[in-house]
């Protein structure tokens, strides 16, 4: 069984977790293009293209903003592995499940813990 004393499994959570906060990083970048305000001004687009518009960048906001906080968590995570703190539970110390961490490796607590 695989536990989290064993620096490959560590390594292969370090890898994963490196190529997921490269992708969320240029998912951020990516709709900076779509956080323009926009235009209030009354000729052009009509009153419900205007609406449309607003809740569509609402939209963009709400995912950047949680794509911003999982940035975060990968950024916390992957400073446990620098201090070797990661895989153990931030509650009790007790090692994380594998499995758990493989469900997600961000998490910070022991399926007990979390419950
Ligand atoms: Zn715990």
């Amino acid at each position: 069984m695989k536990t989290i004393e064993d620096r490959d499994v560590i390594e292969a959570f370090e890898t994963r977790l490196r190529e997921e906060l490269d992708q969320t990083a240029r998912l951020i970048e990516e709709s900076r293009a779509y956080r323009a305000p926009v235009e209030l001004d009354q000729q052009g687009v009509g009153r419900l293209s205007r609406m449309s518009a607003m809740q569509s960048q609402a939209m963009v906001q709400d995912i950047t903003r949680r794509r911003r906080e999982r940035k975060v968590a990968i950024e916390r995570a992957l400073s446990r592995i620098r201090d070797g703190e990661f895989g153990y539970c931030a509650e009790c110390g007790e090692a994380i499940a594998v499995r758990r961490l493989e469900i997600d490796p961000t998490f910070e607590a022991c399926v007990h813990c979390a419950a």
